[in-house]
């Protein structure tokens, strides 16, 4: 029967990670694949995250089923994190998910479910996998204007405009922060804007948070879809503490669904857990207990928060080694944007041949959209990636 299948696309970011693995030149750069590296390379497990794992190896007397939502208490230090005081705990619904995708994958399920003909807005461009997915599901997807390619930052009107096209029963989904790829981010008068669209169309806000700590800092990074979440009657979050956490691998995220009584909360929380049922039962457990036991601890939590914005430190740091080596050899401001773009991407906002010449003379790799890891290089590496990128024309 498996004749009938088509062979899917390879995924573009893993054949570029192979030919960096091929690659003999010992100058070579990553700035491909989408996970923090420190300088030496390594994507370290935190320090927070390993005193957890060795207090649960300890403490732990059972590995038995948890909730179809997990475990209560990850939801509780979740919602807190990442929603502060914004709106009223009894309010949300939340249900924790196998990583960011598999909240993105129920938060569209959730969607179908209630609303088959719902159309969702995704930025231009967003994170493919968005598109991937809601493509598999037939789902209907509006492109919104986002990114502008003279300035590399957000294209506001363009954005503004689009967005007003959408209606009720419509959902917008929205980067909380740090977008992925291109690292170009509203200003909070810009979020406000985005609001008042919102709450005039009542078109369902959904945002996508993956990298809360990675732009601003934790609370910084919440505050948009804090004000969000306080401004409208429904709103859908998908949370992934695969980069904050540096438990990629662990896979845990979590959905929330806000609504505005508490009685639509119990369907909403109902139907998160059918949904989980119905894909793969109960989600994973042991990232959602380490990320629980470092938020309930005073000591792992300041830990954990201090190693945090030592990587969101490095990252600002490279990005304005990057911005200002590029202004001396270009005597130009036009790459300033490198250091105002927030979160571990940019997008370098160059055609697929100069993204082509970097790797083939120079062995920078980097996506084809131009998107750049900027974890992927460190004090020494800025300046071989700044002089390729003046040699090339860039
Ligand atoms: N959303 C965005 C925008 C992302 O970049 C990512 C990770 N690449 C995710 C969600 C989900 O990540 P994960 O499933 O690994 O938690």
């Amino acid at each position: 029967m498996f004749e009938t299948l088509q062979a899917q696309p390879a995924d573009k970011i893993l054949a570029l990670m192979q030919m960096y693995k091929d690659d003999p030149r010992e100058t070579k750069i990553d700035l491909g694949v989408g996970v923090y590296k420190d300088a030496t390379g390594l994507t370290p497990v935190m320090r927070a995250v390993k005193a957890a794992e060795h207090q649960l190896w300890e403490a732990q007397t059972s590995k038995a089923y948890t909730g179809l939502a997990g475990d209560p208490a990850f939801g509780d230090a979740m919602v807190q994190m990442v929603l502060g005081d914004a709106v009223p705990r009894a309010q949300v619904a939340a249900a924790a998910t196998p990583g960011g995708t598999g909240a993105i994958r129920q938060a569209f399920e959730l969607i179908q479910m209630a609303r088959p003909q719902a159309r969702v807005f995704v930025s231009n461009p967003t994170w493919p996998n968005h598109l991937s997915i809601l493509k598999y599901l037939g789902m209907e997807m509006v492109p919104y204007r986002y990114f502008d390619d003279e300035t590399r930052g957000v294209d506001f009107d363009g954005m503004i405009a689009d967005l007003k096209t959408a209606q009720k029963g419509d959902v917008v989904l929205l980067h909380g922060c740090c977008h992925n790829p291109t690292g170009a981010n509203l200003n909070a008068a810009e979020w406000d804007a985005v609001i008042k669209v919102l709450q005039d169309t009542g078109a369902t806000p959904m945002i996508d948070i993956a990298y809360q700590g990675f732009g601003d800092g934790l609370d910084a990074d919440a505050a948009a879809t804090r004000k969000v979440a306080a401004a409208v009657p429904e709103c859908l979050i998908a949370a992934s503490c695969s980069k904050n956490f540096g438990i990629y691998r662990e896979r845990t995220g979590i959905l929330m669904a806000l609504s505005a009584d508490t009685s639509a909360q119990k369907l909403n929380q109902g139907t998160l857990a059918f949904l989980n049922r119905q894909n793969f039962s109960f989600p994973p457990d042991h990232g959602a207990r380490i990320v629980t036991t470092i938020l309930n601890d005073d000591a792992l939590r300041s830990d954990w928060m201090a190693e945090l914005e030592d990587i969101r430190n490095t990252m600002l740091g490279l990005r304005s080694q990057l911005a200002g080596e590029l202004q001396r050899l270009s005597g130009s401001d036009r790459f300033g944007f490198l250091a105002e773009h927030r979160g571990m991407f940019s997008r370098l906002g160059t055609s697929s041949d100069m993204v082509d010449k970097l790797r083939e003379d120079h062995g920078i790799y980097m996506v084809g959209d131009s998107r750049m890891n900027i974890a992927g290089l460190n004090a020494e590496t800025v300046p071989i990636l700044a002089k390729a990128i003046i040699e090339v024309g860039i």
